[in-house]
This record gives C-alpha cells, structure tokens and sequence, in this order.
C-alpha cells in the first residue's frame, strides 16, 4: 500500500483506491466536491488569528470564527471544520474533545481548537 495522504481542501484522509494505483501522487483530493471546493471559505488565518489572542493552552469553538448570522449554519461550520482539520495537518493546533486532542480525519461532535503546545 503506498503512504496515506490527506486532502488538500476538507484534510481528511484520503482512502487509497486501486483506481488511482498509477497516479497516486497527483491525487489531491478525496471528492469531486472537495475540488470544487478547494479555494472557498479558507478560515484558516481567521482560526489562527482568533487562538493568538488567547492564553496559552486555551481553546476555541470554531463558530467563534464565524460572524453571528452564520453561527448556525451547518454549511458554514464545515467549511471551517475544513479549515481547521487542514491546519491541524500542518501541525499547527490540536482538534479536541474532553481537553484531548482527536484524529482530524474522524471525530464526530463538537470540538474545539487549541494552539500545538
Ligand atoms: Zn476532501
């Protein structure tokens, strides 16, 4: 099997399919829909921003990131789920639940957002 990767617009990881065996390496993306999606709502400097002016260690909701209005829009929090599971491939924060940090590719419910200590 060769090296697991990790979409470059969602941050999941990708499952290897023996359809791609002989181009691998050029695959970028889990979904037709994640390619389409590649450049949208990029919360990452927002999420960034938002945990440089907490403490140390301290979290943040990701609809934090998201004016009032959009707070509840399922839609809008996945693009920043996105943003953060991309940033936490970089090795940038921590996606946690209960104070532990979780597998960005596969959690469900709600999370929060820590700086990498
Ligand atoms: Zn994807």
């Amino acid at each position: 099997m060769p090296e697991s990767k990790t979409c470059e617009s969602c941050g999941r990881e990708i499952e290897y399919r023996k359809k791609w065996a002989r181009d691998w390496d050029q695959v970028k993306y889990c979904s037709d829909k994640c390619r389409q999606n590649k450049n949208k709502f990029d919360y990452r400097d927002a999420i960034l921003s938002l945990l440089a002016k907490r403490d140390a260690g301290k979290t943040i909701c990701p609809s934090e990131v998201l004016p009032q209005e959009e707070k509840s829009n399922a839609v809008m929090m996945e693009h920043v789920r996105r943003s953060a599971r991309l940033l936490c491939n970089d090795g940038k924060i921590d996606i946690t639940q209960n104070g532990k940090p979780v597998d960005p590719s596969d959690f469900r419910g709600p999370i929060r957002l820590r700086l990498k200590a």
